[in-house]
């Protein structure tokens, strides 16, 4: 008995729980830690908002941009790209051709556009509605006779631009995108599928219902007249600027604390901002910290349809940005010197990853699946079937991650996506391997994923920031 329990403490892999694991204080630290958290989440639901918040974060704390002119660029450095990605770099002293450590994430989420042309009058009802869009994966029932808050931005042909956010203060009126009373569901929904039930064309918010009045006349599509007139009013803008806008339907509220013990975060957007959250964290410190390797630190956008476009992790905006990492510090930056630097460089793809819902434990492999509250996710692979569209990372490299954070006492464990043909999904990390260097999917693991309440665990939201910063300081 007692050889069995010398052989499992020497040899056996277990998963340890953080609230175990750790000291009294650093449960508080990690506590704390999501306090500024849930402040991220709940002011910043659009990538645009993001980046805003950020790049005042980063002035604050004496980061240059990179494109600003007559500013001369220090070690600390920022791009935002296009107003949808965003990079920051803390040059090191060493040579960045040795390679630099860079952690990837995104800040696109699952949500629902308006289309580009919204705004309709419905002929029974007398209803103005906005017709809509889905961006990403998400699950159209989830978003039906939910409160909505309209977020986003019009650019007039003028070139101003408008901020639009309606619905998140107690003043503000919501917005709802009915669904249909069981009383009358036994055709239209109850016998469907899940993907058939709610069709795309059903997703329609109802925007107002008063119309324009004039005495004595009858006006065709008052109330749409009347939307638009309110909409003048209001932000000074047309019809036709609907065009030329991107506004997004997101779940309206406060990122909250969930569980009696308060120990988990329930919000929408955590797929992915939890990665953008604690690697933009880990950065800030590794600032004040005299290290030899270049950090960096990439927000992108359209990761949730696949990475392509101008702020997705496919766009020259990477090489560029690195490019221009390496004429600041004055080194050679000839198109050799940059792939040399990639090539030599370790990434952390910052994800997130499906935490066991035990609502649903059928589709997770529990040995090889993240557990809520037990750290950090390593994942080796993502993809579906025959780890199809993944980066598999080397054993390698694996390796030497493994080892930092165990010297670093990261709580971190095995975390792979659902059972094997259950399903997949993919992260940006092929689109960085592409450079040549090494990759590595790590980040928590959500329950809900792509919900309107995705679930996560303050011990491994922390955890996820010490990974960061570790791999930062040690990689
Ligand atoms: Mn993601
Ligand atoms: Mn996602």
């Amino acid at each position: 008995m007692k050889k069995a329990e010398e052989v499992r403490k020497k040899l056996v892999y277990s998963r340890k729980n953080f609230w175990q694991d750790t000291t009294k204080n650093e449960q508080k630290i990690a506590l704390k830690f999501s306090e500024g958290y849930k402040r991220f989440l709940t002011h910043c639901k659009t990538e645009r908002e993001s980046i805003a918040h950020i790049v005042s974060e980063l002035r604050n704390k004496a980061f240059v941009d990179i494109d600003e002119p007559g500013v001369k660029p220090t070690r600390f450095v920022y791009r935002v790209f296009k107003n949808k990605a965003l990079a920051i770099g803390v040059i090191g002293k060493e040579n960045m051709r040795k390679g630099i450590n860079i952690v990837a994430s995104h800040i696109d989420s699952p949500r629902v556009d308006l289309k580009q042309s919204p705004l309709h009058e419905d002929k029974e009802t007398k209803l103005g509605i906005m017709k809509t869009h889905y961006y990403g994966g998400i699950k159209k029932y989830q978003w039906m006779s939910t409160p909505l808050a309209l977020h986003g931005v019009v650019i007039k042909n003028d070139g101003s631009k408008i901020n639009i956010c309606i619905g998140e203060s107690d003043n503000e009126p919501i917005f709802i995108m009915p669904d249909l009373l069981p009383h009358l569901s036994k055709n239209e929904q109850a016998n469907k599928t899940m993907s058939e039930f709610i069709k795309a064309g059903q997703m329609n918010v109802i925007f107002n219902s008063v119309p324009l009045t004039e005495e004595k006349e009858d006006i065709t599509e008052a109330v749409k007249l009347q939307a638009l007139h309110l909409l003048y009013d209001k932000y000074g803008i047309t019809e036709e600027d609907f065009l030329s806008a991107e506004l997004q339907l997101v779940p309206a509220g406060k990122a909250r604390d969930s569980g009696l013990d308060k120990s988990m975060v329930a919000g929408y957007g955590q797929d992915d901002r939890v990665c953008v959250y604690t690697s933009f964290h880990a950065i800030l410190d590794v600032k004040d910290i005299d290290i030899d390797k270049t950090s960096v630190v990439f927000f992108f956008d359209k990761e949730e349809v696949g990475s392509d476009s101008v702020g997705g992790a496919t766009s020259v905006f990477i090489e560029d940005f690195i490019a221009d990492l390496l004429r600041i510090k004055q080194e050679e930056f000839n198109a050799y010197s940059l792939r040399k630097t990639l090539i030599n460089s370790c990434v952390i793809s910052a994800d997130v990853n499906a935490a066991i819902n035990p609502n649903f434990p059928s589709v997770h492999e529990p040995q090889n699946a993240v557990h809520l509250g037990y750290g950090v996710g390593i994942c080796k692979y993502t993809g579906s079937g025959g780890k199809s569209a993944s980066n598999d990372a080397t054993s390698e490299f694996m390796a030497r991650i493994v080892k930092i954070f165990n010297e670093e006492k990261v709580n971190w464990q095995i975390g792979n996506l659902g059972k094997v043909d259950e399903g997949g999904g993919g992260t940006v990390a092929k689109f960085l391997a592409k450079h040549g260097c090494d990759v590595i999917d790590i980040g928590p693991g959500l329950i809900g994923m792509h919900s309107l309440y995705e679930l996560s665990s303050k011990a491994d939201i922390y955890s996820t920031y010490k990974a960061y910063k570790a791999f930062f300081v040690k990689a």
